[in-house]
C-alpha cells in the first residue's frame, strides 16, 4: 500500500480493499443496477446484508446468544443518553470511572437522566506518566444501576487494559476507539457501545451490544429510536437505518474476518504501537505523556520538544503523505491513530519521517 496514510482519530481511514469493493459496486449493487443506498431496508436483499453484517460481527467478537446486537444512530454521543435511559431510573445513582474526555461527556450526558452520577475516580499523575488510578482507590457507591467506563480515551490516548474486577453492577463500556481492535471477553459486560467511524465504518452509525436481561427498562420518556427494547424487537429497523453506514461496515466486518479476526489484528496492532512508543521513549525529542502501563494502542499522542515546531512537523509530514497527525483540538501537540485499517508500513514510514525531522529539528 502506498501513501497518503491516514492518521486521523476519527473519521478514520477504512481498508483500502473495502473502498474498492464499495466503489466497484456504487452504481450498482448486486448487479441490480441500483446503488445500495436506493434500496429498501426491508428489501429481502438488503435485509440478508444486514443479518449477515450482525453474524459476522457476532463472529468476529464471540458476542454470546444472550446478547442483542443493535445498529443505531447518532454516533458515540448518541450512546452516551441512551444508556442511562435504558439501564437507569430518574432515582437512580450510576458509577462512572472518568478517565479522559470522553468519559468526561459521558458522565455531564448522564446527569441529565439519573438521579447522581457517582465518579468513582480519574487519573493522577505519577513519575512515569499519566495513570488511571487503581480500582482499590475507587469509590464505587451502594448500589449503583452500572458502572460505566472508557476502556480507550481516544483525545488523552490512555487505556484501561484489563476490564475491571469485582463490580457487582452491569458493566457498560464504550469501546468507540478500540472495539475490534483485539479479543475482548464480551460476557463480562452488560452494554458495550461503538461509534463507527474508527474501526468499523461511516460516523453517524453506532453499535450498542446488550445483554437480553438489561432490556425492558428504559424510561418511560425515553426516544422511541433510543429504546433498545424497541430496537432489538425491530432488529434495529424501527426506522430508516443508514442503510450505506450498515453496508459498509459489514464490508469491514467481512474483510476484517479475512484478515484473520480480533486476534490477528490485535498481535498487528500490539507492534504498531509498540514501534512508535519505543521510538518515542528512546527520543528526546519526541514524548508521550501516559504511564506505559495506560498507554493507548489505537491513539498515540506525542508532542514535539519545542511545540513552535509543530506547524513545520504537520506540514512536512502532509509532503510525504502522513495525514491527520494533528492533535485534537483540546491537547495540542500530535496524536497518531492507528486503527484497524492503518497498515504497519504505514507506521514504518511515519517513524521514518519522525526521524528525519528529529535530526533537522532536535
Ligand atoms: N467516545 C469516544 C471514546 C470517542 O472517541 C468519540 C469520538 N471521537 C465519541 C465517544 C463520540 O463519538 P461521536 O462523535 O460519534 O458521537
Amino acid at each position: 500500500m502506498t501513501a497518503p496514510f491516514n492518521f486521523s482519530a476519527g473519521p478514520a481511514m477504512l481498508p483500502a480493499e473495502v473502498m474498492q469493493q464499495a466503489q466497484e459496486e456504487f452504481r450498482s449493487w448486486r448487479n441490480s443496477g441500483i446503488s445500495v443506498m436506493e434500496v429498501s431496508h426491508r428489501d429481502p436483499a438488503f435485509m440478508q446484508m444486514a443479518a449477515q453484517a450482525e453474524q459476522d460481527l457476532r463472529e468476529l467478537m464471540a458476542i454470546p446468544a444472550n446478547y442483542q446486537v443493535l445498529f443505531m444512530h447518532g454516533g458515540g454521543r448518541g450512546q452516551f443518553s441512551a444508556v442511562p435511559q435504558n439501564i437507569a431510573g430518574p432515582d437512580d445513582t450510576v458509577d462512572y470511572l472518568n478517565s479522559g474526555i470522553w468519559s468526561d461527556f459521558a458522565i455531564r450526558e448522564a446527569g441529565k437522566y439519573v438521579g447522581r452520577v457517582n465518579v468513582v475516580g480519574g487519573t493522577e499523575q505519577t513519575s512515569r506518566g499519566k495513570a488511571i488510578q487503581s480500582p482499590v482507590s475507587w469509590k464505587l457507591s451502594e448500589k449503583p444501576a452500572y458502572f460505566h467506563y472508557c476502556p480507550n480515551e481516544t483525545v488523552d490516548g490512555i487505556a484501561l487494559h484489563d476490564i475491571p474486577e469485582g463490580i457487582s453492577a452491569p458493566l457498560v463500556a464504550d469501546l468507540s476507539s478500540t472495539i475490534l481492535s483485539e479479543p475482548l471477553d464480551v460476557s463480562r459486560f452488560g452494554i458495550i457501545y461503538a461509534g463507527a467511524q474508527k474501526n468499523i465504518g461511516p460516523s453517524g452509525f453506532a453499535i450498542a451490544i446488550i445483554r437480553d436481561d438489561l432490556l425492558g427498562r428504559a424510561q418511560g420518556n425515553t426516544s422511541t429510536i433510543m429504546d433498545y427494547s424497541v430496537q432489538a424487537r425491530e432488529r434495529s429497523m424501527y426506522n430508516t437505518p443508514n442503510t450505506f453506514a450498515w453496508y459498509l461496515s459489514g464490508l469491514v466486518f467481512t474483510w476484517l474476518k479475512g484478515k484473520g479476526g480480533v486476534h490477528t489484528m490485535g498481535a498487528i496492532n500490539r507492534e504498531k504501537a509498540a514501534l512508535l512508543y519505543d521510538y518515542i521513549d528512546a527520543s528526546d525529542y519526541y514524548s508521550n505523556p501516559v504511564h506505559p502501563d495506560f498507554r493507548s494502542r489505537m491513539n498515540v499522542p506525542f508532542l514535539l520538544a519545542d511545540d513552535r515546531q509543530d506547524g513545520a512537523f504537520l506540514q512536512q509530514a502532509e509532503k510525504r503523505g502522513l495525514v491527520g497527525l494533528k492533535g485534537h483540538r483540546f491537547v495540542g501537540g500530535m496524536r497518531a491513530s492507528i486503527y484497524n485499517a492503518m497498515p504497519l508500513e504505514g507506521v514504518k514510514v511515519l517513524l521514518d519521517f519522525m526521524k528525519d525531522f528529529e535530526k533537522t529539528h532536535a
